[in-house]
């Protein structure tokens, strides 16, 4: 590493923005990961401030051999935005988010969280569908898909991706649009952050103002048939209502259910919401009328404070029998293994196939999770195992065998990524990456291999 050190000052003249190192007192907070698990120690990190900052960093990287990793808003639960003695392009110092009325366009930098577009976008009446946790970074969550408060209505974030400015590891700067590269803004809809790294992201938008959203919370006996009715609510609910479930434990080690709902229609009782509201064990109504901005707080999630490892399935349906084997998974451990987090996909994500996209998931009903989420470190083997445990009890009802790219650990197989995207997909996303970045530079991620590189492992 010392061979870098020395070579630091012609890094930091290269940039606008600026950079850290080893010895600097933000060190630690800027190589922070949200999963505590993750603990790397990088040689360098690039807090870059446009385009030609990105183009420097790729420079340096390659001339003194340095494995490099992004960083967007750091969500990522396999720690992909850090690396150890390698170097991070730190896009958090571009956040900047832009909006245009006529036509109805945000501009976000590559950097930007959800918190930063949403409280652009709102500020005009406007929205997009993105994630449900403000410090998510907003490219990194478009990537792999994104799915939401506003899935029901708006489908997948990636769906309103209209188009976006990419730094190649070559340094070049190039478009991705429905008239430029339309190739790649196919692949940028779902196949991650293979390409290049994002210094801007256009967003379709829509209008917005107030909600009726919030939780509902269920306790005791009647969580069994609160599940169900969440799912049977899902499956027939209209596009205007968005629902998602996080199956937990209360104080006692006994299942709790919490629904988010977040309804956008014109009726003042809608009848669903009616339906889970009058549901058996329901012990706390949080719903309400709200801006969208209170509706995106409804979850929190502290940064870098615990311990995690996701693991799960796309589901064709979630029948009685994979509830009970919930319900019987969210308990196995005898304390709090975090939650399983059921989020549907009924509504407008079905709307557009695999030409709009490289998402495979579309047709599933429900995206089912096992989020292991933890504090102590000598928990860390039985919190894997609990979350593989219930990934493999939810697997027989899979529709692709692959899991959701936002989730995953670093240690999936690749086969677990192909299956995600299916074979086809994975073949055009082969084909663009070893187009964009033969050298496979950006590999810490759910990984796309080059072609030539793919053949040489075999
Ligand atoms: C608390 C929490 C809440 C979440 N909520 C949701 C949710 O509601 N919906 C959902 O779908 N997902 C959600 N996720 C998952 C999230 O979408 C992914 O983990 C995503 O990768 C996070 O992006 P990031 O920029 O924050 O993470 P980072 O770790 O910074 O980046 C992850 C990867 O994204 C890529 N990337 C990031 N920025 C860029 C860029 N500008 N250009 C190119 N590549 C880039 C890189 O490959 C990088 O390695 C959540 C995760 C957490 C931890």
């Amino acid at each position: 590493m010392s061979h870098v050190i020395e070579s630091l000052g012609e890094l930091r003249r290269s940039l606008a923005g600026t950079v850290v190192d080893p010895a600097d007192p933000e060190y630690d907070a800027a190589r922070l990961c949200f999963n505590a698990a993750v603990d790397r120690r990088p040689a360098v990190i690039a807090r870059c401030l446009g385009a030609a900052d990105v183009a420097a960093a790729f420079d340096f990287a390659r001339a003194h051999e340095l494995e490099v990793a992004v960083r967007g808003g750091g969500h990522n639960p396999a720690g992909h935005c850090v690396c150890d003695g390698g170097l991070v392009i730190d896009l958090s110092q571009m956040r900047t988010v832009t909006v245009e009325a006529h036509p109805r366009i945000a501009r976000a930098e590559g950097g930007a969280t959800w918190l930063d577009f949403d409280t652009a976008t709102q500020a005009s009446g406007l929205v997009t569908p993105g994630g449900v946790v403000g410090s998510t970074g907003v490219a990194g969550l478009t990537f792999g898909g994104g799915i939401g408060h506003l899935t029901a209505q708006h489908g997948l974030t990636c769906d309103n991706l209209v188009a976006a400015e990419l730094v190649t590891p070559d340094g070049a700067v190039i478009n991705a649009s429905p008239d430029e590269n339309a190739e790649l803004l196919w692949g940028l809809r779902g196949g991650g952050g293979n390409f290049g790294v994002a210094t801007r992201l256009e967003f379709r938008l829509q209008s917005l103002d107030r909600v009726v959203g919030g939780l509902f919370t269920y306790g005791g006996k009647g969580v069994r048939d609160a599940l169900r009715r969440f799912r049977d609510v899902a499956a027939r609910a209209p596009r205007d209502l968005s629902c998602h479930a996080v199956l937990v434990v209360d104080e006692s080690l006994s299942p709790a259910l919490v629904v988010s709902v977040c309804y956008t229609g014109s009726a003042a009782d809608p009848e669903e919401l009616t339906a889970l509201r009058s549901s058996p064990g329901l012990v706390d109504d949080g719903v309400r009328a709200q801006s969208f901005l209170d509706q995106q707080r409804v979850f929190d999630s502290p940064y870098g404070e615990n311990r995690h490892y996701w693991k799960g399935h796309f589901v064709r349906e979630l029948p009685d029998e994979l509830i009970d084997e919930l319900l019987r998974c969210v308990v196995s451990l005898g304390r709090s293994p975090g939650d399983i987090l059921i989020e549907s996909l009924h509504g407008a994500p079905k709307d557009a196939d695999g030409s709009a996209g490289a998402v495979g998931f579309r047709r599933a009903a429900f995206n089912v999770t096992a989020s292991g989420t933890w504090q102590d470190a000598a928990h860390d083997a039985q919190q894997v195992e609990w979350a593989r445990d219930t990934a493999a009890a939810i697997e027989p009802w899979s529709l692709t065998g692959g899991g959701y790219v936002n989730y995953m650990q670093a240690d999936e197989p690749i086969e677990r990524v192909r299956a995600a995207f299916g074979a086809e997909a994975f073949g055009r996303l082969q084909a663009l990456k070893t187009r964009y970045d033969p050298s496979n530079v950006l590999r810490r991620n759910q990984n796309i291999p080059p072609l030539a590189e793919e053949t040489a492992v075999r």
